[in-house]
């Protein structure tokens, strides 16, 4: 090997060893007649000293032309160091070098290679190699690891398999485009990649693998929403011979280890809440419970009193802001600004102020007597101190305001706590979801969700209606998985494809061997996938996923290093049958 140790390794009790260290030049300092030198490799930084005195003279002057991220090895004697340092692990030791040999020199780097780096995030996604040296990141992609690490030991010893499913596939209907790939043996026709490997790991249920998982890249061509990954990673899971019960209970098991063995925090049995209550006192499927602020509805408080404004609504609905009665007039309008503008939506904001004499302040007071803003400050727990703040219109627009109102002011009042978590399920989702522009409905999940069996009975007549065996496990405001248990009989799966909307050619073409295999046998199962990008970088304490991935794309999709998607030359594209024409 070209190193006795690493660059973190060396201590007292090393002194007076003569040792080889590889790595990086992190900065050399020319002192005329001393050179110090930090060596950098993964483990951590050593100080070598280039003496004139004590150093061979051709290995002095070779140590003045070192520069940045050259990459050297050095053989020297361990000793100890005049001025330690007791921040760095090898700071009361240094190396001093009787050999220097240059490994490769290095260009000056486009931006520092420190913890705080001055490069902006393109340009280091530009350069990721030299940005995967800084600390920060190698540090995230160990967590990655780890996690990683324990999710497989974990399943494993409850008798999981990992198997691999392919990636060149047929389209797997997840709500999203399909990547595609074109086949050059098959002209004309194309593979999708899996947006996730469900149809798989329900075959892998009827060929009796009994329990599967996979840590699997997936591939979605979405809109890139800011944070969203083209090509992203699921912890893929799969069971035979459960309930929906069955489930929540492992995978809970799961979480709460990786929650524990990654940031020593231990958290409780996980609360659960229907969809139906979340949206009600959350406005949200992906409620934040690290702190309250829930939804006090006042229709039958504030409507028929004279306030036109909410007469017509078909909800008014607000939240207690903790010590908002403090606020100047000027925060106030930032707020009602801030609700209106287009990515929120709202029409406007009614505000109260609960004031510590127990009197109210609003901007409805014209129209409402202290009575009734009371009754409308105790619907909404709020305290004295708090303000009201109310917005009304359609019930599932206005939640949906009154949610992403309640997070900002969550984010701003630092109620999100990084190092807090708190993990909660959300059950029994609507099975569908009507869709206004195809005047249809969609599955909520995906077309293999099964119904809950006592809603079964309301599937022809009001499929709206019918609740599914499905879950979301919610941790601090973010979806970290989803799943359901799933049809495994051919005759409702079919019924299914129906209700979607596709004809009995179509749900043939594209699912006849799903259908075919629930012909021979299949159990009864279910699953969950878990989103592992996001779920690493919440318990690494962040809500950005993209420095938990080793080489992300940008929000175009784009990989800004090796430039990729790029366009084929026109040789690859005839033999692939694409009917495209090159630009010159
Ligand atoms: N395949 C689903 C998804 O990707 C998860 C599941 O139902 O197990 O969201």
């Amino acid at each position: 090997m070209l190193r006795t140790h690493s660059c973190g390794d060396l201590r007292p009790e090393h002194i007076g060893k003569t040792v080889t260290l590889s790595g990086w030049v992190q900065k050399a300092r020319n002192k005329g007649f001393i050179v110090w030198v930090d060596l950098r490799d993964r483990y951590g930084i050593t100080q070598l000293v280039f003496d004139e005195e004590r150093s061979p003279k051709e290995v002095f002057e070779k140590a003045q032309s070192l520069g940045r991220e050259f990459v050297i090895q050095v053989r020297g004697e361990v000793i100890e160091r005049e001025s330690k340092n007791p921040q760095m692990p090898t700071g009361a030791v240094e190396i001093l070098v009787q050999e220097l040999n240059l490994l490769n020199a290095s260009e000056t780097p486009p931006f520092t290679i420190e913890d705080e780096s001055d490069g902006g995030e393109e340009l280091r996604m530009q350069y990721r190699y030299l940005d995967l040296r800084r600390n920060p990141m190698r540090e995230k992609l160990i967590h990655r690891h780890r996690v990683a690490i324990q999710v497989r030991n974990y399943l494993s010893d409850l008798d999981f398999i990992e198997v691999e499913t392919p990636y060149l596939i047929k389209s797997t209907p997840e709500g999203a485009r399909d990547f595609v790939v074109p086949s050059r043996m098959n002209s004309g026709q194309f593979y999708a990649l899996p947006q996730s490997p469900q149809t798989f790991k329900q075959l892998l249920m009827v060929g009796g693998m009994d329990r599967y998982f996979q840590i699997v890249k997936c591939f979605r061509d979405e809109d890139l929403r800011a944070d969203r990954q083209p090509e992203f990673t699921q912890i893929d899971c799969e069971m035979a011979f459960v309930d929906q019960e069955d489930i929540l209970q492992t995978f809970e098991g799961l979480t709460k280890h990786l929650i524990e063995k990654t940031t020593g925090t231990t958290v409780d049995d996980f609360p659960r809440m229907t969809y139906a209550e979340a949206m009600k006192t959350y406005g949200n499927d992906k409620p934040d419970i690290r702190f309250g602020m829930t939804f006090g509805e006042i229709n039958d408080l504030a409507q028929n009193k004279g306030f036109q404004v909410f007469d017509q609504q078909e909800l008014v609905v607000g939240i207690a802001v903790p010590g908002g009665a403090s606020y100047s007039r000027k925060e106030i309008d930032g707020w009602i600004d801030w609700v209106k503008r287009p990515q929120v939506g709202a029409k406007g904001m009614v505000w109260v102020k609960c004031l510590e004499d127990g009197t109210y302040k609003s901007s409805v007071d014209k129209f409402f007597e202290s009575s009734d803003l009371e009754q409308w400050a105790k619907r909404m727990n709020a305290q004295a101190g708090d303000a009201l703040f109310i917005l009304g219109g359609p019930a599932h627009e206005t939640r949906t305001q009154l949610s992403a109102l309640r997070m900002e002011l969550g984010n701003r009042l630092g109620l999100r706590k990084a190092d807090e978590f708190a993990p909660l399920w959300v059950v029994d989702f609507p099975l569908l979801e009507w869709d206004e522009e195809s005047q249809r409905y969609h599955a909520m999940h995906h077309p293999f969700t099964a119904p809950k069996p006592e809603h079964l009975e309301m599937l022809k007549d009001q499929p709206g209606e019918v609740c599914a065996n499905a879950y979301d496990l919610v941790l601090n405001g973010n979806e970290i998985g989803g799943g359901s248990i799933r049809i495994h009989d051919a005759d409702l799966q079919s019924q299914m494809f129906d209700l979607l909307g596709f004809s009995k050619e179509e749900a043939q073409a594209q699912f006849g061997f799903l259908m075919g295999a629930f012909q021979y046998g299949a159990p009864p199962h279910g699953g969950i996938a878990f989103g592992l990008d996001r779920l690493v970088a919440i318990l690494g304490g962040d809500e950005s996923i993209r420095d938990y991935i080793a080489f992300p794309k940008n929000n175009s999709g784009r990989d800004v290093m090796i430039d990729a998607p790029a366009p084929l030359d026109q040789e690859q594209l005839n033999e692939l049958y694409l009917n495209i024409q090159t630009e010159d």
